[in-house]
């Protein structure tokens, strides 16, 4: 951070989030403005894009700028040195979260990262907005003895933090108090400590299960509420912010731009769709069918990849496993997913959201379209690996022509150093003169 961006700090007015417009004296969707020192002013509802190994997958700096128009994005630590990405890897039984540390997916396999080193990591890196570290066990359920465990310890590590916070001498990123997912009167001990927190030092909270919205004390109802409750659809989006999410990540985004979907959906949804064929989400373009076809990705888009490449070309790119396909796809579904963001509080302004999202739940199908081409190669850092045995994920880009199998299979004496004939007379190849 910048000293330029440091002296701001200091100047501005303690308002980070401020409430325009609620739709419910409770807890329910609302409009907002985020500020962040040296930042752009984010309304809310708004998305964070989701990053991997520090950027949005498929998008390079210099595109991140030109093509998009992303206000924020989420990174976890886990990919250079603790907490975890959006969606997580869920750690083998054997690496659980102890008294002092959480199981991380590091670029050399699970670790258990310390609580003390995430306070001293994320004090170095600066984040504009840092999660207090949580026992949150992924990929398992939190049961009842398990929660009580799981609550002294966030008790414990946030109050670490804040201690930390209050002994460094440089200003400190905004922190947000990362819920467990359970509901709050299941929590209700560390709920009580961040509600001690929220007058000075716990500036937002972090919700990982939507049960926990429910009771959530008044007293945290004015504090921003980021969302890592992982919506499939943009009708459980709808729904999130209905609920109370104010920031969500999207993972289905980069999902789809991996399976070849480009997002076709706007809202509110356009007025003359006929209920008995609901209209698609996004448009697979591995499907030949576009392999001629001049139109953009979805009518009057004024993405980069619509106002300057077409259908044909982009279905030529995934066939020819360019990885420029995944590149354009991307920069058009995060442009649906932004124009989407722009509606829903367009939406609330004008006080339609709640019959704008029925419209939008009548005339889209339910699910996104299912992948039917190959993604580009899966990593190491995005699925846990089952052990030996363990089918490849990725499929190899090359193979032995089926007729010349069994000639290859009958020469294992071939030399790469042969000469041609010789090659010729094993089977191996035919010359051409
Ligand atoms: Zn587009």
């Amino acid at each position: 951070m910048g000293t330029q961006v440091q002296k701001h700090f200091d100047q501005l007015p303690d308002e980070m989030f401020s409430i325009v417009q609620a739709t419910t004296a409770g807890i329910g969707a609302r409009l907002g403005r985020l500020v962040l020192p040296g930042r752009a002013v984010i309304e809310t509802p708004h998305y964070l894009a989701s990053t991997s190994r520090g950027v949005v997958p498929h998008i390079t700096p210099d595109n991140f700028v030109r093509s998009t128009s992303i206000q924020g994005v989420y990174v976890g630590l886990e990919d250079f040195l603790g907490a975890r990405r959006t969606p997580p890897v869920a750690p083998p039984a054997a690496n659980p979260n102890t008294a002092g540390t959480i199981a991380v997916c590091t670029a050399v396999g699970f670790k258990a990262l310390h609580s003390d080193d995430y306070i001293e990591g994320v004090q170095h890196v600066q984040p504009d907005i840092v999660l207090s570290l949580a026992d949150v066990p992924y990929g398992r359920a939190l049961g009842n003895r398990r929660v009580e465990r799981a609550v002294d310890r966030s008790t414990q590590w946030l109050n670490d933090h804040v201690e930390a916070r209050r002994q460094a001498s440089m200003p400190q990123a905004k922190l947000f108090a990362s819920l467990l997912p359970v509901a709050c009167r299941n929590q209700s001990y560390y709920i009580e400590s961040v509600r001690d927190h929220a007058a000075k030092d716990v500036s937002g909270l972090v919700i990982h299960d939507l049960s926990t919205l429910e009771n959530l004390p008044m007293e945290l109802g004015p504090l921003p509420r980021l969302g890592f409750t992982s919506p499939a659809t943009p009708q459980e989006v709808l729904r999130h912010i209905r609920l109370g999410i104010d920031v969500c990540t999207i993972p289905f985004t980069s999902e789809a731009t991996d399976n070849g979907i480009a997002l076709s959906f706007a809202f509110p949804a356009p007025n003359d769709v006929c209920r008995d064929e609901p209209l698609p989400l996004g448009v697979d373009m591995w499907s030949i069918e576009h392999a001629a076809d001049c139109s953009p990705l979805t009518p009057d888009c004024g993405c980069y990849a619509c106002t300057d490449h077409h259908r044909a070309y982009i279905q030529h790119l995934l066939s020819a496993k360019e990885m420029l396909a995944w590149v354009l796809l991307q920069i058009h579904n995060h442009h649906i997913i932004e124009s989407f963001f722009r509606s829903i509080r367009r939406s609330l302004v004008e006080g339609t959201y709640n019959r704008d999202v029925e419209r939008f739940q009548q005339a889209y199908e339910s699910q996104l379209p299912a992948k039917t081409g190959e993604g580009p190669r899966v990593r190491g850092y995005q699925y846990k690996s089952e052990g030996p045995g363990e089918q490849r994920k990725n499929r190899p880009a090359y193979n032995t022509l089926d007729d010349r199998k069994e000639a290859v299979a009958g020469s294992k004496s071939v030399k790469l150093d042969a000469d041609s004939n010789t090659l010729q007379q094993q089977g191996f190849a035919e010359k051409q003169l």
